[in-house]
């Protein structure tokens, strides 16, 4: 009988990555696949599916949770760090993100307005259309708007939400900066480049008014 160090149920995101390290660490390691190799994301899922169908399936997995190849991927990490690099990093480290890929597309992090308002802290909010982004109007797309909420005390970044063009890659500089802990501040003195979408980042955070 063959004896393995590791059995790894599924091959989506997360498995093949963790059966590659575990193999790479000198353990023996068996994977396990009732269907296809890859999991959702590869065969039917993210990659072959970008319609509006798709999007709206992603939609209602959005709604339900922080079901997405990235966490997937995401949770293989902290399995690895664990398992083989003393490193105790932790699922509840990670803050919620997501795109979804409508047109235009909608970036998201953290909390919404609606989430930041029953929690009944004081909050600062700013929200600028799309209209006066310069870029958006260049390229004739000024659909939607992006919208950011502060913690009044902490003055850390509780989420935002951006509709519009190029919001899906906007949207990662709130991620970093949330990541970081560091304070809105940081994003206002920051020098962006001209013409983007994320040059209004900086003046959005000159705008933030309290949450009524
Ligand atoms: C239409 C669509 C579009 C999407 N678009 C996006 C997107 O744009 N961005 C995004 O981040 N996410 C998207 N998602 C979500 C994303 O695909 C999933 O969150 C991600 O693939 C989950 O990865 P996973 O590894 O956890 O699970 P899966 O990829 O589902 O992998 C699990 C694997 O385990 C196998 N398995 C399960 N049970 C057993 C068992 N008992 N024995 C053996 N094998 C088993 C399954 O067959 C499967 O292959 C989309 C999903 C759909 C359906």
């Amino acid at each position: 009988m063959t004896r393995h160090d590791a059995i790894i149920i599924g091959t989506g995101r997360s498995g093949p990555s963790l059966a590659g390290r575990l193999a790479a660490a000198g353990r023996n390691v068996a994977i396990i696949e009732r269907k296809a190799f890859g999991g959702t994301c590869v065969n039917t899922g993210c990659i072959p599916t970008k319609t509006l169908v798709a999007s709206a399936y992603a939609a209602h997995i959005a709604r339900r949770a922080d079901a997405f190849t990235h966490t997937s991927y995401n949770d293989f990490e902290i399995v690895a760090a664990n398992l083989l690099d003393n490193d105790p990093r932790r699922v509840t480290d990670r803050i919620t993100a997501y795109n979804l890929y409508v047109d235009p597309p909608l970036g998201r992090v953290g909390m919404t307005e609606a989430e930041v308002r029953a929690s009944r802290r004081p909050a600062l909010m700013a929200k600028m259309p799309m209209d006066k982004v310069g870029r958006a109007s260049e390229k004739g797309e000024t659909r939607g708007f992006m919208k950011i909420l502060v913690d009044r005390e902490t003055r850390l970044i509780l989420g935002a939400s951006l509709l519009g063009i190029g919001a899906d890659e906007v949207i990662h500089t709130l991620i970093d900066l949330m990541y970081a802990k560091a304070p809105y501040t940081v994003l206002k003195r920051a020098m962006h480049i001209h013409p983007t979408v994320s040059e209004l980042l900086p003046t959005m955070m000159s705008q933030l008014e309290p949450l009524q």
